[in-house]
């Protein structure tokens, strides 16, 4: 998969089949997890789409979807924690079993808050399934995360869905950039 043209590519952190088993593996377990039960799967946009959309076709349970789309107050690097829903859940999750999709769990203050939020709608059930989780980063000691993928260092991260200034989603692996791809004139 990666060619000559990949040449911002300074680390390939997790190949491809590392990435499709796991994900057969949560598969698995989700299925295992919520049987008999009214599962809705929540997608948080944009990160989450490509593994949610690999993750659902490994759980063999009638399920349903939905999306969220996110954003940090702010628009500074790091996360303030206080989440505005660009775009709302379309169904009510009143009464039902919810299990939300993520990219990555950096601080944890992105996920605090979107739980705080969903639980007020009264869901039967809210779990959290991550594909990353940068634990070292951590500044919500007590937040439980269901379902993990790949625990990592700190180190920023893209492919696989991840960006860096909306690129590099459609890379089928998780990789570190080339320190120079992080200037400015790149994220053009
Ligand atoms: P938190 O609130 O947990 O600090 O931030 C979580 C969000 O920050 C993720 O959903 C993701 O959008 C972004 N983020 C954190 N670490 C990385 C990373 O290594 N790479 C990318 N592309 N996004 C990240």
């Amino acid at each position: 998969m990666m060619s000559d043209q990949d040449s911002f590519i300074e680390r390939v952190l997790i190949p491809h089949e590392d990435i499709q088993q796991k994900v057969r593996e949560l598969g698995e377990q989700i299925t295992r997890d919520y049987q008999g039960k009214d599962l809705r799967v929540v997608g948080i946009l944009r990160g989450a789409f490509i593994f949610m959309a690999d993750l659902i076709r490994n759980i063999k349970l009638p399920l349903s979807v939905d999306f969220m789309s996110i954003s940090s107050y702010g628009g500074s690097v790091e996360s303030s924690g206080v989440v505005r829903i660009l775009k709302d859940l379309d169904k009510s999750i009143t009464g039902v079993d919810v299990l939300i999709v993520e990219d990555i769990v950096d601080t944890g203050l992105t996920l605090k808050h979107l739980l705080e939020v969903l639980s007020t709608r009264n869901p039967a059930s809210l779990r959290v399934c991550a594909l990353l989780d940068k634990k070292e980063r951590r500044l919500v000691p007590d937040l439980k995360i269901d379902y993990v993928g790949f625990e990592i260092p700190n180190l920023f991260v893209v492919g696989y869905g991840l960006d860096f200034a909306e690129k590099y989603r459609n890379y089928p692996f998780i990789f570190v950039l080339k320190p120079e791809y992080y200037q400015p004139e790149f994220t053009r």
